[in-house]
């Protein structure tokens, strides 16, 4: 299989057969390759799981499954279940002028679109976009991390075994790989991963007029307002924060609290991290940090926030657990806001808090940042929820809840401003990776030719 992989380090002659033997497909084939993929991931699951397990260190099996594996089949069975739908041409209404032509939007395959995934949901963020690729008819090239090198391999040998390398291929390497690859004159280009490489990867794509859907990060807030039920927030963010170590682009980053209720959050988040994992951070269920530098990165970001005088809650001793790439989840009370932490998404299991007096000062601490990829507002109170859905801009919002919103295929899944540009999942993926071709259909008929000369005697009409 590395024979393959290594045939494609050529990628500018693999970009070249993938657009040279294109050709539109028909649903029935698109079907098909929906479930040509379906069936490969099943058959590649345990080593997915395997490889990704080894890749962190320690990653939770049921956190494999669930993030990386349940997700992706979701999206292929969506995709295939709707495809046909989507694909019908809909007829739009003729303006009275040009009746008895019709009109209508004829979806179409861009092409050949290229793919960039980070480490995190290293099958999930790969297979997701594939499968919308597939569905609106287009040839795939991925790039997966290399900071996930055997999950990276494992995906290759699954994406090699079930279709031709000139309708899917997959390019490992690292950032030099990438540079280059984000550089191919793709006809859509798909960057998930961070705001900093994904501007590097906006100007590439620019070089070719490649369109892109820019899938990035940032710090994602959760709110907890005055009528929220603290025991529930505090579960479902603890929740959030501790799955995959923090290690997900809508985590909440940090939680703005209630002045006057910042022990009682901080004492009921560690008390839903003791009920979720009864063996610490040492249990099966706790994922591990991707890399040693990650894990120095985090120990570094806590360091300089205690140092500044933020106090820090564990039910452990905080920071890595020797001998492991574990760090055990963090509560920081009050953090100075000119800390790296503050400044920088953490993207790790450390959870700031953050007092606020009034609901409008709350709202002036999100609108004078970044526009976050999620927003959860904790409250039951109607108007509550509204001042924020109304007040604040982000990619996507979850009430009472942490990160569900991205599992809904009816959703469009995508940032806003420094979070991202463009989305997918479902129908939106679909159209994504479409050109929406607009038809207009002459009728035999029509005698009414406005536009053609000679213009003698013709009386303009305002
Ligand atoms: P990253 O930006 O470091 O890397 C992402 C991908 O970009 C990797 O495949 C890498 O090889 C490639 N890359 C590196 N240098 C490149 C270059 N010069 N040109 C083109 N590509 C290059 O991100 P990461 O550390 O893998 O992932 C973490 C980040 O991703 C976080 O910021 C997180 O919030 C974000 N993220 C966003 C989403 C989303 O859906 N919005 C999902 C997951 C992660």
């Amino acid at each position: 299989m590395s024979d393959l992989i290594s045939t494609f380090q050529n990628m500018k002659a693999a970009h070249a057969t993938a657009r040279a033997t294109l050709s539109v497909t028909t649903a029935k084939q698109r079907t098909a390759q929906l479930t040509a993929l379906e069936t490969a991931l099943l058959a590649h699951e345990d080593r997915l799981i395997a490889a990704m397990n080894t890749d962190f260190s320690h990653r939770s099996v049921q956190e494999c499954r669930t993030f990386d594996i349940t997700t992706s089949l979701s999206e292929i069975r969506s995709n295939r279940k709707q495809l046909k739908s989507w694909m019908r041409a809909r007829r739009v209404r003729t303006p009275l002028q040009f009746r008895p032509a019709t009109c209508e939007i004829r979806p179409q395959p861009l092409g050949v679109v290229g793919i960039i995934a980070p480490w995190n949901f290293p099958v999930y963020l790969a297979v997701a976009p594939v499968a919308a690729a597939l569905a609106a008819g287009n040839r795939v090239m991925i790039k997966p991390s290399e900071l996930s090198p055997r999950t990276s391999e494992a995906l290759a040998n699954m994406m090699y075994a079930t279709f031709a390398p000139d309708v899917v291929s997959v390019i490992t390497g690292g950032a030099d790989v990438a540079a280059t690859f984000s550089a191919l004159p793709f006809d859509h280009l798909l960057f998930t991963g961070s705001t900093a490489i994904g501007r590097i990867v906006a100007q590439a794509a620019a070089q070719n007029l490649t369109p892109v859907t820019l899938e990035l990060g940032g710090k994602s807030p959760a709110i907890l307002m005055p009528s929220a039920d603290l025991d529930r927030a505090a579960r479902r963010i603890a929740w959030g924060k501790a799955a995959s170590a923090g290690q997900i682009c809508v985590a909440p980053d940090y939680v703005l609290v209630p002045r006057s209720l910042m022990q009682a959050a901080a004492d009921a988040i560690l008390g839903a991290w003791a009920k979720f994992y009864p063996d610490g951070s040492k249990g099966d269920d706790y994922s591990a940090i991707i890399s040693e530098r990650h894990l120095e990165r985090l120990h570094t970001l806590l360091n300089e926030a205690k140092g500044r005088g933020a106090q820090s809650l564990s039910n452990e001793p905080d920071g890595p657990i020797a001998g492991t790439r574990k760090f055990a989840p963090v509560v920081l009370l009050d953090p100075p806001l000119d800390t790296t932490l503050m400044r920088e998404e953490i993207f790790g299991p450390i959870l700031p808090l953050i007092p606020y007096d009034t609901p409008q000062e709350a709202l002036d601490f999100v609108g004078a940042r970044d526009h976050p990829l999620a927003l959860y507002v904790f409250a039951n109170d109607r108007d509550e929820q509204e001042l924020w859905l109304n007040g604040s801009i982000s990619g996507g919002v979850t009430i009472n809840d942490t990160m569900i919103h991205v599992s809904v295929d009816t959703l469009p899944f995508g940032g806003v401003g420094a979070s991202g540009m463009g989305a997918y999942h479902g129908r939106h993926g679909f159209e994504t990776f479409s050109h929406m071709k607009s038809v207009v259909r002459q009728a035999k008929w029509n005698g009414m030719f406005v536009t053609e000369p000679p213009f003698k005697g013709w009386k303009a009409r305002t």
